[in-house]
């Protein structure tokens, strides 16, 4: 097998004008950059989101394992299949960041043959977005610092400053740093710090704004710290909204890529799964509605995390209903979630995969929690076997859910037909009755506790005096509607990334909390949160390199 650089380069690609007039999008509408990648114009983007809306499919996936699980590959398989059903179907995904490109290897555009191209435009500096986001975030920090060495007319405390800057790169060494040395005639001294772009407030904004009014909004609301008395500071108070909304202006116009088949990709905005939401833009999803029959989107991380925010946060913020939830599966992850280490999965391990199999079921049962009608895609690696395959075709027929095998990052969109048809006679049924978990009035640890018990199957949630404190003011401030997006390994339903299958009965720690005032959101951190990666010890920026010829090399 090719590989999937090897793949993406040998394909054919169409210029974007025809990818754009399949997908019903006119000339006038279309915002070249290069042959092959185009924005969207505002007016358009505006006037085709407000059409009747097709219907959502969400992509998600069993808990994450070393293994891999293919949710991207899958998104854009079941996309190219619905396409050659004949229904019109529009794919939206996330825009890879550098961080991950030049430090693990693997890349965010798909696989084999179900992939998004130009895949090597795509997963570097794609149509400028993420630099956009990085100015408009710098752009806050430096208003800060100036507000300060000025004279801190708002009394802002610099000990309190919770704005940091970003920048798309792993790079361990700026997470904490003192800013501001040098003197009188420097900035004011203080603590500050980096965050990978992707884990910025600035990221989860620019992704839950309907239109470029309600970015500027959001934008003010964004809390950068609090005066010596606890009063909030905004990017309002420092007059920076207006100035970062127009560094955005262009980036928030969505971006249309195509795949390997033709079918038409909106690929925009990239949050991070654990501080922020981690599913691409509202823009893009409700203009894909506006346009196709069929928008097929995945969601980061296992359902627990990536599909529970999607649904709790996205779709109830934007007002968006799913008609159908696609969870991914592979016999690999599976076996290891049965207890099988990476070295020995390609031996057939049947017990194996029916120990780990509870770990699909949990996640299958959470997504009907939230009335959704459930096809479980079972995404095909050479090694797998047919028992191993009907292992768990069998453990879902007891869930009354079909598991349906695909090979599409071996054959493309016909490898996918059977999920697509299974899809679509799930939608054409409308079974769909889809509700968040928790309603907006219930106050915030409660809703993290609904959460824990609902979804992760915890026990019981343990929170610290001066968190329960902060919450309890932040209710206060007008904050409690807001819906909780948790941080938490994404490796197991509980805190302990080794626990894996399906564990309960475990407590939840609640250790910090942030509020994302802009956003829309409160960050409920329990365990580990990573807001500025760093490289492995053998970066795969080390094997990325150009040829003679001057063609990118070692990018997956
Ligand atoms: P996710 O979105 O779940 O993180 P991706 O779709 O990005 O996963 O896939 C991760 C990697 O696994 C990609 O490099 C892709 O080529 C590879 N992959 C996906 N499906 C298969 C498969 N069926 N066989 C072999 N490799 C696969
Ligand atoms: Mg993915």
């Amino acid at each position: 097998m090719p590989t999937d650089l090897d793949i993406a380069r040998a394909a054919t690609l169409r210029p974007i004008a025809e990818i754009a007039a399949r997908a019903g999008i006119p000339d006038s509408a279309l915002e070249p950059y290069g042959k092959y990648k185009a924005k969207l114009s505002q007016d358009f983007v505006a006037e085709a989101s407000a059409r009747p809306a097709g219907k959502l499919v969400l992509v998600t996936g069993i808990s994450p394992t070393p293994a891999g699980e293919g949710k991207t590959t899958t998104t854009i398989g079941l996309g190219d299949a619905l396409n050659a059903l004949g229904s019109r179907t529009m794919i939206a995904l996330r825009e890879p960041s550098l961080g991950p490109c030049f430090g693990v290897k693997g890349g965010a555009t798909g696989g084999g043959y179900a992939q998004v191209l130009p895949m090597e435009d795509i997963n570097l500096h794609f149509t400028g977005d993420f630099h956009a986001i990085t100015s408009a975030n710098n752009l806050l920090s430096a208003m800060l610092d100036n507000h300060l060495y000025w004279g801190n007319e708002l009394g802002l405390d610099p000990r309190r400053v919770t704005w940091r800057r970003a920048m798309d790169m792993n790079d361990r060494n700026l997470r904490d740093c003192v800013v501001g040395l040098g003197g009188a005639t420097q900035g004011v001294v203080r603590e500050d710090g980096f965050d990978i772009t992707v884990a910025s407030e600035v990221m989860a904004v620019f992704c839950l704004a309907r239109d470029l009014a309600d970015l500027k909004a959001r934008l003010g609301r964004m809390i950068v710290g609090r005066t010596r008395d606890g009063k909030a500071v905004t990017a309002a108070d420092l007059k920076a909204d207006g100035a970062m909304a127009v560094l955005l202006k262009d980036a928030l116009s969505p971006n249309l890529v195509q795949t390997i088949a033709g079918s038409p990709a909106l690929v925009h905005g990239g949050p991070f799964a654990n501080i922020a939401h981690g599913c691409n833009s509202v823009v893009a999803t409700r203009l894909g509605l506006g346009l196709a029959d069929v928008v097929v989107t995945e969601a980061g991380f296992g359902a627990d995390l990536g599909a529970e925010k999607f649904l709790d946060i996205k779709c109830r913020l934007a007002g968006l209903e799913p008609g159908a939830c696609v969870v991914v599966a592979t016999v690999r992850a599976l076996k290891m979630h049965g207890g099988v280490a990476k070295a020995d999965l390609g031996r057939e391990d049947v017990a194996a995969v029916e120990r780990g199999v509870v770990n699909l079921a949990r996640h299958v049962e959470n997504m009907h929690k939230f009335g959704l009608p459930v096809v479980v895609a079972l995404n095909r690696f050479t090694s797998d076997t047919a028992a191993e395959i009907a292992a768990i075709q069998q453990a879902m027929a007891r869930l009354d859910t079909e598991a349906i095998l695909c090979t599409h990052w071996a054959d493309g969109a016909e490898g996918a037909m059977d999920l697509a048809r299974a899809v679509k006679a799930r939608l054409d049924r409308g079974a769909a009755r889809f509700a968040p978990l928790y309603p907006d009035a219930m106050p915030l640890a409660e809703k993290l506790r609904t959460i824990a018990r609902e979804i992760y199957r915890a026990a019981e949630v343990t929170i610290p005096a001066p968190v329960a404190q902060r919450l309890a003011r932040w209710e206060q401030e007008g904050f409690g509607h807001l819906p909780v997006c948790v941080a938490k390994t994404q490796y197991s339903f509980s805190v302990d990334p080794t626990a894996l299958g399906a564990p309960s009965g475990h407590a939840l720690p609640l250790r910090d909390v942030r509020l994302s005032a802009g956003a829309g959101f409160v960050v409920a951190i329990c365990g580990e949160i990573m807001t500025m990666p760093g490289l492995p010890r053998r970066p795969a920026a080390e094997t990325i390199t150009l040829d003679a010829a001057g063609n990118v090399e070692g990018l997956f």
